[in-house]
């Protein structure tokens, strides 16, 4: 089993380097733990027809997509008009959001304005998955051909909350059968990379059905394998080859 994921991220800020874009992070860690895997990773401006495309593109592709940013009260917030567009729903109010944000905003010594509202909105078809830490809502919109699209608030607080709450919990159960990846790693110390490569190349080292990644800083190389889930002996075969072949090259630990 192999389902993959793709995240558009929205966000004039995120292509303009004020904000470090966080979410393919978070999301790519909590998937890879559920034996899903994030695919790509977009970033695109607070643009309605390009988050329609993007989406729509992303959709085509894979069979789990998450959209995040742009679910706040004001003008610039415009992902739910792009995804009604796209989908060709409509958006709607969702009342047990207005009863929590009004909650939520006396909570704080605020009044609910209409504005705020705007946050209650959501595409008519979505479940929606409450935000325990913030306002707006999380959605999930089941599509044809079972393609689910996911819609979250762009604070990473939020997101990893609706993320790890609401949307973990339910893949983990529509996905039973998942497994993680295996990975190893193996780091080595004061040789670099081309180096490694010299080696591995002279000796023919190849091993069949493992992802190889190699991650140099400071001195180190993080040498990554991964196979897919099953494949134990496999991999446990190659890490132990890489280990003898780079010899007298590994990190102390
Ligand atoms: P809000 O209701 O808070 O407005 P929102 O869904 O509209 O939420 P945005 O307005 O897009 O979210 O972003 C709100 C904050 O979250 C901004 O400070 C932004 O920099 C940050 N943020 C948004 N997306 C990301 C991301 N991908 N990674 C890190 N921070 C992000």
């Amino acid at each position: 089993m192999n389902i993959q994921a793709e995240l558009i991220s929205i966000g004039n800020e995120l292509l303009s380097g004020r904000t470090l874009n966080t979410h393919g992070r978070d999301l790519g860690e909590a998937l890879a733990a559920i034996g899903l895997q994030l695919s790509r990773d977009t970033t695109i401006p607070d643009d309605i027809p390009v988050i329609g495309s993007a989406v729509d593109e992303a959709l085509a592709r894979v069979d789990l997509v998450f959209a995040s940013g742009g679910l706040g009260p004001t003008i610039d917030d415009i992902t739910r008009d792009a995804l009604a567009k796209l989908l060709n729903q409509k958006v709607v109010i969702d009342q047990p959001t207005v009863d929590y944000l009004k909650e939520w905003y006396e909570q704080r010594g605020r009044t609910i304005t209409l504005a705020s509202t705007r946050q209650a909105q959501v595409l008519e078809s979505a479940v929606v998955l409450p935000n325990s830490v913030g306002a707006a809502p999380g959605q999930r919109i089941e599509l044809p051909q079972k393609k689910i699209l996911f819609v979250l608030p762009g604070p990473p607080n939020e997101f990893n909350a609706i993320l790890s709450e609401e949307i973990i919990p339910w893949l983990k159960k529509r996905y039973a059968d998942a497994r993680p990846r295996l990975v190893r790693v193996v780091c080595t110390q004061g040789i670099g990379e081309s180096d490694i490569v010299t080696i591995l190349e002279a000796t023919g080292y190849e091993p069949q059905g493992i992802d190889l990644g190699f991650y140099p800083g400071m001195g180190k190389v993080e040498i990554r394998l991964a196979a897919a889930p099953g494949h134990e002996a496999r991999i446990e075969e190659a890490e132990q080859t890489l280990r003898e072949l780079l010899a007298g090259h590994l990190e102390l630990s």
